[in-house]
């Protein structure tokens, strides 16, 4: 299915034909904005194809900040709701504890290869975007402390590739925000998806223990600049 936006445009799905084959297909969900949206737009693919295949959602979850799994189980439900013949398998979550601060990505990959050796997916589907261009990360206070991993020339990745029989798929990787909070108004997303999800890293001290965003990390930031509120739809 394709989808549009002012900040480009997406053919999902559709471009990859192999992504039929798979019966098994992991979808990292990590209660974000981004991530939620990769998950409804392969439940809208598998509801029109009338596929058979089951959505395995992924979650890894930080001892010191546990709350997203909140949110994700929540966008697991609505969806559930909204996709009543799509077919979902257990969530897998996998708490974990990060041995220095940069270590959040090795806990994921951990999570994701003992998926791989189990055989309980076929396909790893992440929700990662890309950095909104560098002008306007500038005008918008979103250039420091940004991953530079998610410029969209910063890297040499593509959306679809099979690299050691591991097939992964990263749909918004050339896509920022923007294109995210247009579907998100296209598809009436603001008031059933947009308040269970949460974007802010920041820990309990920032947080007021997890009850508000910080609206000072990048990821805040972001979300303010595509979407015109933080997490929980404050202004
Ligand atoms: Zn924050």
């Amino acid at each position: 299915m394709k989808y549009t936006s002012e900040a480009g445009d997406l053919d999902f799905w559709d471009p990859y034909p192999r992504l039929n084959d798979f019966k098994k297909i992991g979808i990292n969900l990590s209660g974000g904005t981004d991530s939620a949206l990769v998950m409804f737009m392969t439940c809208r693919e598998l509801e029109k194809r009338n596929s058979d295949a089951t959505i395995v959602p992924i979650t890894g979850v930080d001892k010191t900040r546990p709350t997203n799994i909140w949110n994700a189980e929540e966008i697991v439900l609505l969806f559930k709701e909204i996709f009543p013949t799509v077919k979902f398998a257990n969530h897998e979550v996998n708490h974990y504890k990060k041995d220095h601060e940069k270590d959040k990505v090795n806990k994921h990959k951990e999570h994701e290869d003992r998926l791989w050796s189990e055989n309980k997916i076929e396909v790893l589907l992440h929700g990662r975007s890309a950095n909104p261009p560098e002008d306007i990360a500038k005008a918008n206070n979103l250039l420091f402390k940004r991953e530079e991993r998610r410029d969209k020339h910063g890297h040499k990745r593509v959306p679809y590739h099979e690299n050691h029989n591991k097939p992964f798929y990263c749909p918004l990787e050339y896509l920022d925000k923007r294109f995210v909070a247009e579907q998100y108004k296209k598809f009436n997303l603001l008031d059933n998806l947009f308040p269970i999800t949460a974007s802010c890293v920041e820990y309990a001290d920032k947080t007021d223990n997890f009850t508000k965003p910080c609206k000072e990390c990048w990821w805040c930031r972001e979300k303010k600049w595509a979407f015109g509120m933080y997490d929980g739809g404050v202004v």
